[in-house]
């Protein structure tokens, strides 16, 4: 196969980046109200996302890409030349200096989405490469010509800017390292197009549009906490990505609101309160986001565990409680339906262990169930009773199949040796007693299991590798 060249490589992440941030430039020249600093400056957090989610932008072309990035959409919508200069560097020192304290704190940021590291995350950029980036400004912005800060008010353009940055961190950063992968979003379209979603699932998201909708319609100080209670049951509904989206859409039109109703009364009172807002947006933010992360991880755990209490962990079939529960589940709910046993041994498995040692008794065990698995559908139910026994419950079969799927079964391992790294391959055979179950009487999965033990039982005083149905 061939690959791309280097240079061919840095030249792409040169336009990629250069791209990306002319676009989220223009996109934040576009929101300057008053022609103070921008409402809503994404380019800096996006800049800063995609070197920490694409490392492989982070080098020198990926830099000198973001570097004309921002010049280009300055002077191209105007601005002057050493008013964009110093203002690209303010810009570029705020992913700078978050770059430098994430490694300096080695923050393991590909785990954000795990316990409280996405704090640490939004805590380093706001005190580190956003409080850096406004240092820098009020310092170098208010003393070249044609510039928009003064000197005589540099705590209200340093306050503004700082949460300004704080903000936008809040709202992109989530968004892009959440962002799904291509196998991801195959996986969702895949699930869009398989599940059926009820109407319920939308209501947590209806209720934010909602509580947003009134942000508008009742302006004030309070309708910075309109949106907290439907955003809290968005965290606990939905996954990352898509709580970030709907934080994100929530908070800006809840900022927009917020800015309307200041600005409305007069441009003075949104200069002195902006910040409060601002930083009010980004714990109302922050709250949704660290609980949909923890919640996440809650339920991942819980799947764990309950993985663990249900299968077994050397061949990952199903263990005995967990066969009686589902198979007991089964034949209560369908009583009508026909069921077919199947009780499986593998033959002489103690001269294996004997002969090949214990390793390898496991190995035995665990190719077996794995063979066995690819040839059943994902309905039917194996389990591992014990040892070196197992058990299968087909559903709705019938009882020619079912003899036909035994004997394909007991050939597939005859005919599949145990391939063991490094030895020699060991054959193996199994014996299987089967069981048909037409429903015609209420039946415990105990009996089934003891009329194809008995079958079983006869398959090995017939000389084994043998399916014997039982009568
Ligand atoms: P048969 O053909 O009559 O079924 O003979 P068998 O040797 O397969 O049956 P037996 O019941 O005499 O021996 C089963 C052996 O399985 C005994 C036990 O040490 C071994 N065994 C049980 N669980 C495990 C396990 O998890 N790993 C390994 N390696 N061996 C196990
Ligand atoms: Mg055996
Ligand atoms: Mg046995």
């Amino acid at each position: 196969m061939r690959t791309a060249s280097p240079n061919i490589i840095q030249s792409s992440v040169f336009l990629g980046v250069a791209l990306i941030i002319l676009i989220s430039c223009l996109v934040g020249i576009a929101s300057r109200p008053l022609s103070f600093l921008a409402f809503f400056w994404p380019a800096n957090a996006v800049l800063l996302a995609i070197f920490l989610r694409y490392p492989n932008l982070n080098t020198s072309s990926g830099w000198l890409g973001a570097f004309c990035g921002y010049m280009l959409a300055d002077l191209l919508t105007g601005n002057f030349l050493q008013l964009t200069t110093i203002l690209t560097f303010a810009n570029l020192i705020n992913t700078a200096v978050s770059l430098f304290f994430i490694q300096f704190f080695q923050i393991n940021y590909r785990k954000y989405h795990q316990g409280l590291t996405f704090l640490g995350l939004f805590s380093i950029c706001t005190f580190g490469g956003c409080l850096a980036s406004a240092v820098f400004a009020i310092f170098t912005v208010p003393f070249v010509p044609n510039t928009f800060m003064s000197t005589d008010r540099l705590l209200v353009d340093f306050s503004m800017w700082w949460t300004g940055e704080m903000l936008n961190c809040i709202l992109i950063l989530p968004l892009v390292l959440a962002f799904p992968t291509y196998d991801e979003f195959k996986k969702i379209i895949h699930n869009r197009r398989t599940k059926t979603y009820p109407i319920q699932k939308a209501f947590p998201a209806i209720a934010v549009i909602f509580c947003v909708a009134l942000t508008y319609l009742f302006s004030g100080p309070g309708a910075l906490l309109y949106p907290l209670a439907a955003l809290i049951w968005v965290a606990l509904s939905y996954r990352l990505f898509t709580v970030t989206v709907i934080n994100f859409l929530a908070l800006l039109a809840t900022y927009h609101s917020l800015n309307q109703f200041y600005v409305a009364v007069s441009p003075e009172i949104y200069l002195s309160t902006s910040m409060s807002v601002r930083i009010g947006l980004c714990m109302l933010s922050l709250a949704p986001l660290l609980l949909c992360i923890i919640s996440e991880n809650r339920h991942h755990l819980y799947k764990k565990v309950l993985y663990f209490a249900n299968y077994d962990s050397l061949t990952q079939a199903m263990n005995r409680r967990y066969f009686f529960q589902l198979s007991e589940e089964l034949l209560t709910l369908h009583p009508k339906r026909s069921f077919t046993l199947l009780m499986l041994d593998i033959d002489h498995f103690k001269k294996i262990n004997d002969q090949y040692g214990h390793y390898a008794g496991d190995q035995v065990l665990q190719q077996f169930s794995e063979q066995i698995r690819q040839h059943l559908r994902d309905k039917d139910l194996f389990a591992r009773l014990g040892g070196e026994e197992f058990v299968i419950l087909l559903e709705n079969i019938q009882h020619n199949e079912a003899l036909r799927i035994s004997e394909r079964l007991r050939n597939i391992i005859e005919t599949s040796p145990i391939q063991i790294h490094g030895q020699a391959d060991i054959p193996i055979t199994v014996s299987i007693g089967m069981m048909q179950y037409a429903a015609t009487s209420p039946e415990t999965i105990q009996n089934l299991i003891n009329k194809a033990d008995f079958a079983l039982y006869q398959a090995k005083e017939q000389g084994r590798n043998k399916v014997i149905m039982s009568c």
